[in-house]
């Protein structure tokens, strides 16, 4: 297809002008509003100079104007690079500077109290937009706690040689004639950071080409009809998926629930009976909270038509909870990454879908299991090896990173391949199975464990509610690793004995899995460590590198 995001964004904007676009904290923000505001700030930023091949980074939770500086962004036909709220300042200033952002939209307190500290240490940053918390309170205070601790009084300080603006004013008063510029699908929609669940994020380049082919492999494979459904995310939109979420919904003009605070199950709950969610998009850790949660178990879901999972894996006994509360079927395994705009795999909607399997490739896409060690060989059915995938999703590259380029993207067979450092296997029909992620297989005595499957067994055991497997150095016998248990116990076990409960958990894994694999040490800890996304944070719990 020759068209940019920023065509379909804004046939997506003007289709149903009445229609409900945000829902967010009571108020109702529809199409026509959205439309209007997104094109004032685009105007504003075309009138700046800025457009093509220039980057807008956006640091907000999932408010209102999130969504409204995205699609203006895009309008400009700028690039936008999502900036994660739990950034120190430090982290910030490199995100800014390695995507080379002149603009940047922010909301008042970040501003005080992270941009300011680095105001001279981003040189490339020329403009600073704002929106203020104060039009949210209080319920974006509390959701974001002891971040807004310190919330500016007076004006925002000028920064030298930065302009600083309310984002307010120009959304209320500028000029709302989107300002007309040809963006070409090969242009960079998205400079996005990856999880940095396994290290440093790296920024990823993603072309309007990309995010149009996951929009329309998405729109063919869920059936998404315009001005029919309405999302409900708890990811958050600088996430990969949260963006797409974002991005899907309104360029085929579908409602959003806005969602600031993923951790408040009990307004999830209330937002998706309020507005009738058709669509829930959420990582496991959080279907599991909700399973929880009083006002979401009573909940009617006659109108919830699926509930999508991915980033993260989602245990088959867990699925079927879930399922029983929702409705058999509904559950969608997903998997993709930052790298393929993200969605590269689906379990299908209509039978057969297969509990445990992330699915089968969406339209246009191939996928190959390659051997991990030389990643030259096929493997066939039934047998592990990296996950590589191909198709219009994939990315252009890795900013400023040649050499992590030519690493991933790889060509074979007369294509482009990302390896995608995920190791899985394909059955006879074609269906996909995680098994786990390279950096977090461990090596025991010369065997293979893969710690998703530890991780599986254990979380059948009714105390543990939340654990992570990951391998201490074996001092005795190099290159072999020893397996260490994480567990976060269940409230209802937190005052039974310790040592009786890691004797029970042992006894279930020497009853359920060979002798290598049963962990050596089981620690339990008070809260396992979560990525901003809600990702088990494995780095946080390895030891230090020597
Ligand atoms: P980084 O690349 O910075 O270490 P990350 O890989 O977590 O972070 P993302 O792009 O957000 O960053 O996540 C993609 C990864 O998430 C995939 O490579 C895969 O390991 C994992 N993932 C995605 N979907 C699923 C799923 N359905 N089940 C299990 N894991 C999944
Ligand atoms: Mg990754």
């Amino acid at each position: 297809p020759s068209l940019s995001y920023r065509d379909i964004l804004e046939q997506g904007l003007t289709r149903f002008p009445d229609k409900p676009a945000l829902f967010f904290m009571g108020k109702t923000i529809t199409f026509k509003d959205l439309d209007r505001m997104s094109a004032r700030f685009a105007a504003h930023l075309a009138k700046c100079g800025y457009g093509v091949g220039d980057v807008a980074g956006i640091h907000m939770p999932n408010i209102p104007q999130y969504l409204i500086a995205l699609a203006g962004v895009q309008r400009a036909g700028m690039a936008a690079t999502g900036i994660s709220m739990l950034l120190k300042p430090r982290e910030l200033a490199h995100q800014l500077n390695d995507s080379g952002a002149k603009v940047l939209v922010t909301l008042d307190v970040f501003f005080e109290q992270a941009l300011w500290e680095i105001r001279d240490q981003v040189p490339a940053l020329e403009k600073v937009y704002y929106a203020n918390v104060g039009d949210f309170m209080p319920f974006v205070k509390k959701s974001l706690g002891a971040a807004l601790k310190k919330i500016p009084t007076g004006l925002i300080q000028p920064i030298s040689g930065k302009t600083v603006e309310p984002i307010l004013t120009i959304l209320k008063e500028g000029d709302p004639t989107p300002p007309e510029v040809s963006v070409k699908p090969e242009d960079t929609c998205l400079i996005q950071y990856t999880g940095g669940t396994t290290g440093l994020p790296k920024g990823v380049v993603l072309t309007h080409r990309n995010i149009v082919a996951n929009v329309e492999q998405q729109v063919r494979w869920s059936k998404f009809e315009p001005g029919k459904d309405v999302f409900c995310s708890g990811f958050p939109f600088f996430h990969m998926a949260g963006k797409m979420m974002g991005m899907a919904a309104m360029s085929t003009s579908s409602a959003q629930c806005l969602i600031p605070d993923p951790r408040n199950t009990k307004h999830i709950a209330g937002e998706i009976k309020a507005h009738k969610a058709t669509v829930l998009v959420n990582v496991p850790t959080l279907y599991q909270m909700l399973l929880d949660e009083p006002a979401f178990k009573s909940l009617d879901f006659s109108n919830v038509r699926m509930c999508v999972s991915g980033a993260a894996p989602f245990s088959v006994d867990a699925i079927k909870r879930f399922e029983a509360l929702v409705g058999k079927g509904k559950v969608i395994e997903v998997y993709g990454m930052t790298e393929t705009s993200p969605l590269s795999t689906s379990n299908p909607h209509v039978s057969p879908k297969k509990i445990g399997s992330v699915g089968i490739p969406l339209s246009n896409t191939d996928i190959k299991i390659m051997d991990v060690e030389t990643g030259t060989r096929e493997m066939p059915f039934g047998e592990e090896g990296e996950i590589c995938v191909s198709g219009p999703q994939v990315m252009a590259g890795y900013h400023n990173k040649p050499h992590e380029t030519s690493h991933a993207l790889r060509e074979h067979d007369g294509k482009l391949w990302m390896h995608t450092g995920d190791v899985g296997r394909m059955d006879e029909d074609g269906y996909i199975y995680l098994v786990d992620r390279a950096k977090d297989m461990l090596i025991v005595g010369g065997y293979k464990v893969f710690s998703r499957e530890v991780e599986e067994v254990l979380s059948n055991i009714p105390s543990v509610e939340l654990c992570a497997i990951i391998g201490i150095p074996n001092p005795e016998r190099p290159g072999s690793e020893t397996v260490k248990a994480v567990v976060q116990l269940a409230v209802e076990y937190l005052e039974r004995d310790k040592g009786q409960l890691k004797e029970e958990i042992l006894a279930y894994c020497r009853e359920n899995m060979s002798p290598y694999k049963v962990p050596k040490i089981v620690e339990f800890v008070d809260a396992i460590p979560l990525t901003a996304v809600g990702k088990v944070d494995k780095k946080a719990l390895r030891p230090p590198k020597q």
